[in-house]
């Protein structure tokens, strides 16, 4: 086991001595390879870690080698200049496609990136400035000050310094607030939305990210090659890309300069050798690459870097006690209405699942939500959250008129809520998914993270995730993932994630499913110590020795109306709960 540290300093001093050691070509494949790095980082945090697939990195990074070529060559301007309008092009594009298709999901994106990829080639052959398939000859070189990119050496190390920044930044941005925004994604837009975090915006940031990230790989690649045609932004080319980030391993950064580092390898050793075995080298290569796509999505679906990590030991992250504390929220006085649930309606084609339902929570109350399954218990919380729009009524939280709010409004006004069917990220550690919580609490932006100027807030959300472990009775297993808890066990994880928002209102959904009676019994008494606490607690929940004492109210609902409400000990003995409901259990 080696400590990360040392490794990747070993590998920067190998890069820096490198252009000493091998031959000029190689020097020139290993610039190819920091170019094709930076393009596939920024598929590693699309595709690997958003879950975006993208066919259109090539076109991004045509985009902008075309822009500075342009601009170098016809106008004559300097190329950092061109740099300028060439991120600036990429950028605006990668918004403009992004804001289209990021928020219809599903295949749109791959979908309409191949488009754009497609016209974009076609564009760069067909526009007369742009020299059509011959291209754009004699782009200058770059230079800084006195000193020039001109040689080949030169260049090497200018394309792996922006590399390894843009992988130090992505690797401080997926340790950070807006990274693990990013690493949720893929834990569905409930989720997300359920601690306050912003589906669209996070995808498109990221797509904006990764068109950059290429938009550096393009400016790099047309003043290192100094002429450029449009045959290497082909859609063909954004497969290969895709192929590096998951030959490397696509969730991670690293990955990406060892994908890229595998592929341009095999590609070179490909050309050398087909002229070899065929007359018609360029498509065996293209029957050589599918089969290796192939091959890997069979046999190695998280690419090689798993087995790299295997010998590198990465040192834990603690929490420091002394990081100092998050800002709380006043809560409302004892008593005060918090939830105002007024002849609510929601109906899923002809089926009614919740019937025009009142009731309303008061601050520092525990109030309970049951009755039979199918009586339409979830589908009311998910009414209050917002996760669902009411057909007719409304809902009122902290005075607010739901109906225009978002789940993130919501959210922010102070509503935290566990699901019935957990939704957590199974491979991240218990306190990662505790801290998701802290988002609303906490600020820093992308370019704060990616620069690791976050540290202090970032500290302070991880004790606050961490204390709320404790209070759940889950902080011995903090650095534990997710997945390895028992299900009851993850839904407790769930209702320490929902504190670390710092919530008016806690709603839990049959947070004590799948638990034994000890946990149990610890659940009902920090459930009670948090009314003590001031919070106000809806809660659903089959368990009736469990919800009877605990509660200060009940409601009952059957078939998505209100059958009663009342203390728990009336509830108890009416007869049409009884009926209805409790039956055999009461
Ligand atoms: P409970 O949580 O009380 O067991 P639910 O609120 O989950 O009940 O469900 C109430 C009724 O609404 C059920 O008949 C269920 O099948 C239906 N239902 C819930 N969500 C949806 C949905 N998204 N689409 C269609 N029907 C739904
Ligand atoms: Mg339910």
């Amino acid at each position: 086991m080696i400590p990360a540290r040392i490794l990747a300093f070993i590998l920067v001093l190998a890069l820096l001595a490198l252009p000493a050691i091998v031959p000029p070509f190689f020097v020139t494949l290993m610039s190819h390879i920091g170019i094709s790095t930076l393009v596939v980082l920024g598929l590693v945090l699309l595709t690997g870690i958003g879950g975006m697939m993208s066919f259109g990195q090539a076109a991004f990074v045509g985009i902008a080698a075309y822009t500075t070529g342009w601009l170098t060559t016809a106008l004559g301007w300097s190329p950092w200049l061109g740099l300028v309008f060439a991120l600036a092009l990429t950028a605006a594009s990668a918004l403009a496609i992004g804001a289209i298709t990021l928020r219809l999901g599903g295949h749109f994106l791959p979908l309409s990136t191949i488009a754009w990829g497609l016209s974009i080639y076609y564009l760069f052959g067909n526009l007369e400035p742009l020299g059509r398939h011959s291209g754009l000859l004699n782009i200058p070189p770059i230079a800084l000050g006195p000193i020039s990119f001109m040689s080949q050496t030169a260049m090497y190390y200018l394309i792996w310094v922006v590399a390894l920044l843009a992988m130090a930044f992505s690797l401080n941005l997926l340790d950070s607030r807006e990274g693990r925004a990013l690493r949720l994604l893929r834990g569905g837009t409930h989720l997300m939305g359920s601690v306050g975090m912003d589906i669209f915006g996070t995808r498109l940031r990221v797509f904006l990210i990764a068109g950059i990230f290429a938009g550096l790989a393009g400016w790099l690649y047309a003043h290192m090659t100094r002429f450029i045609s449009p045959a290497p932004f082909e859609v063909k080319v954004s497969i290969e890309y895709l192929l590096m980030a998951m030959t490397g391993g696509a969730s991670q950064v690293v990955g990406a300069a060892l994908g890229a580092s595998v592929i341009v390898l095999i590609k070179n050793w490909l050309q050398d050798l087909l002229p070899h075995l065929t007359n018609n080298p360029a498509q065996l290569e293209q029957v050589a690459f599918a089969l290796m796509l192939i091959l890997i999505l069979r046999f190695a679906r998280s690419g090689l870097m798993p087995l790299i990590l295997k010998l590198v030991r990465r040192s834990p992250h603690p929490v420091r006690p002394e990081a100092g504390e998050l800002p709380k929220r006043q809560l409302p006085m004892h008593g005060a209405p918090v939830l105002e649930v007024d002849t609510v309606e929601r109906r899923f084609g002809g089926l009614t699942a919740v019937n025009k339902v009142s009731f309303d929570v008061r601050a520092g109350e525990i109030v309970g939500l049951i009755g039979p399954n199918g009586a339409g218990k979830s589908t009311m919380f998910n009414l209050i959250t917002r996760t669902l729009s009411v057909s007719s009524g409304t809902v009122r939280f902290m005075g607010q008129d739901t109906s225009r709010l978002s789940q993130r409004d919501i959210a922010a006004l102070g509503c935290a809520r566990t699901f019935q069917h957990v939704k957590l990220r199974q491979g991240m550690t218990l306190i990662d998914n505790v801290v998701a919580g802290t988002y609303l609490r906490t600020d820093a932006g992308y370019i704060r993270s990616g620069l690791r100027l976050d540290r202090a807030e970032e500290e302070r959300a991880r004790l606050e995730a961490y204390r709320r472990l404790e209070q759940v009775g889950l902080s011995e297993r903090a650095y534990d993932l997710a997945g390895d808890l028992p299900l009851g066990q993850q839904r407790v994880l769930e209702i320490a994630r929902a504190l670390a928002l710092d919530p008016v209102l806690l709603i839990l959904d049959e947070p004590a499913a799948g638990l034994r009676k000890k946990e149990k019994d610890a659940l009902a008494e920090l459930l009670n110590k948090l009314r003590g606490e001031g919070l106000t607690i809806l809660i659903v929940e089959h368990d009736m020795d469990f919800v009877m004492n605990l509660v200060d109210r009940l409601v009952v609902m059957v078939f998505g109306q209100k059958l009663r409400e009342g203390d728990p000990a009336t509830i108890r003995r009416d007869p049409a709960v009884q009926e209805a409901y409790l039956g055999g259990l009461a």
